[in-house]
């Protein structure tokens, strides 16, 4: 009997046949003939390789995987999906959607000339972000504000250009890993600083910091701790008595708050998530935080504190490596604008989820079920905020569920449909939480339910 290797290797398609097979011919868009060819030649490639490697399967789906390559180069397959997960700020879905007029600023911005480092009353160079910087510094008090790529960035940088080569002194409760490889302690010894570990995992006082405290220390760091929440006998000091302890020895006090929030998280019937303000109102030299988690706007960092620190931190070789594009400005700038405007609430994506009551969650909800029919009800869930605020903290919501049983099997029908919905599964049923389905998405989501369904 043949081996099976060499069976599956000869039912293998020559690159023409695979070519000209009805299925690709009808994928190929308005690409270009050669790259049809070249797409072809790469799975017959790799479909060789994994043959050889042992999977004599290998080439089970090969037409369909050319014919899905071509619909993603060719732009025909979108990857913007319905978050119907109730996690408001997630990462695997691109964390925080920006307003509709975040939007239009970037686009603005991204297809035209704009004066960045021009001051149109001089004519002369310009500060690039001056007016992020005067929002920054009506909504929370801070002197001077730095946007760069991300709040990785905006901490390694802060760290880098305030203490390389000496001591930066840490909680053991802090010094956490946040998520993708971002770790404290690594990045602290990335940015040339030397980390000064105090107190224990559970409780740290100020004076574990202040005994560590020496003439080689640079700065006490305080850190969000993020994804994870220790409880009960946990004890660590106010941020303004660390402040004050730095200011007393000639330190600098840095804080990574992590999620940049200037609203009350409490008036939803969430813990108090810390704001910028009141960071600010701390004392503390320099506050790094995201511009995507609960500030809703664009992927950045922001760099928020005292004037002569942010400067010395903005004439760092790194910030020139890091720093935000002009789509990046003009999103948090507009994002900016919702808070002065008192407007986030209905605005900004995130907080227009994390505010919905939950009668409106309840009444959206048996519409969908109404006009899906029997197999859809209503039922009560928790969503969360997510992107590493508040953990274990839920809000109340409503979901959508669709009995089906293969459960499993509809959630990935919803996912590979053609407006994707991302949903959970919760007690063996499809569920569909309203409190992330964003305005607007109403009709998108119960025809993609329905094809999903039928
Ligand atoms: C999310 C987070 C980071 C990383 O921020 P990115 O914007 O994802 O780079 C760093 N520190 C804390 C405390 C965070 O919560």
């Amino acid at each position: 009997m043949e081996n099976p290797q060499n069976r599956a290797l000869r039912a293998l398609p020559s690159v023409d046949a695979l070519v000209n097979d009805p299925a690709v011919v009808d994928a190929r868009g308005a690409l270009w003939h050669e790259l049809v060819t070249r797409v072809v030649r790469h799975a017959i490639d790799e479909t060789r390789a994994t043959i050889l490697a042992g999977n004599h399967d290998a080439a089970h789906g090969l037409t369909q995987r050319v014919v899905n390559e071509l619909a993603i180069l060719d732009g025909r397959r979108s990857n913007i999906v319905i978050n119907g997960t109730g996690v408001i700020i997630q990462t695997n879905l691109g964390r925080a959607p920006v307003s509709a007029d975040t939007a239009q600023a970037m686009n603005d911005a991204a297809t035209s000339y704009l004066a960045l480092e021009t001051d149109l009353e001089t004519g002369e160079r310009g500060g690039r972000g001056a007016t992020i910087e005067s929002m920054m510094r009506t909504l929370t008090g801070a002197e001077r504000t730095l946007v760069v790529n991300n709040n990785a960035a905006a901490v390694l940088l802060t760290l880098a250009a305030t203490s390389a080569g000496r001591g930066v002194i840490v909680s053991r409760g802090e010094a956490v890993e946040i998520g993708g490889g971002f770790r404290i302690p690594d990045v602290l010894r990335q940015s040339g600083a030397l980390l000064v570990e105090v107190g224990t995992t559970n409780r740290t006082y100020v004076r574990d910091y202040e005994s560590a405290i020496d003439d080689d220390t640079a700065a006490l760091l305080r850190v969000h701790a993020s994804n994870f929440a220790i409880t009960g006998f946990v004890a660590r000091p106010d941020l303004s008595d660390l402040t004050a302890l730095a200011r007393q020895h000639g330190i600098l006090s840095i804080e990574d708050v992590g999620s940049g929030c200037l609203l009350n998280t409490s008036h939803y019937g969430l813990d108090h998530e810390p704001t910028l303000t009141e960071s600010v109102a701390s004392g503390v030299d320099v506050i790094c935080a995201s511009g995507d988690k609960l500030l809703g706007g664009p992927q950045a960092g922001l760099i928020i504190g005292r004037s002569e620190v942010v400067e010395r931190i903005r004439r760092h070789p790194l910030a020139r490596a890091v720093r935000a594009d002009k789509t990046c400005l003009a999103g948090i700038e507009a994002t900016l604008r919702h808070y002065l405007r008192g407007e986030a609430e209905e605005k900004v994506p995130v907080w227009w989820s994390m505010s919905r009551l939950t009668d409106w969650l309840n009444e959206r909800t048996s519409g969908w079920a109404a006009s899906l029919g029997s197999r859809a009800s209503v039922a009560v869930t928790s969503a969360v905020v997510g992107g590493g605020s508040l953990p274990g903290k839920t809000l109340p919501s409503f979901a959508v569920v669709i009995r089906d049983d293969s459960p499993d099997h509809l959630a990935k029908r919803l996912r590979l449909g053609t407006t994707p919905v991302v949903s959970r599964i919760i007690d063996g049923q499809v569920a569909i939480d309203a409190r992330t389905v964003l305005p607007g998405q109403d009709d998108a989501l119960l025809d993609a339910i329905r094809r999903a369904i039928s």
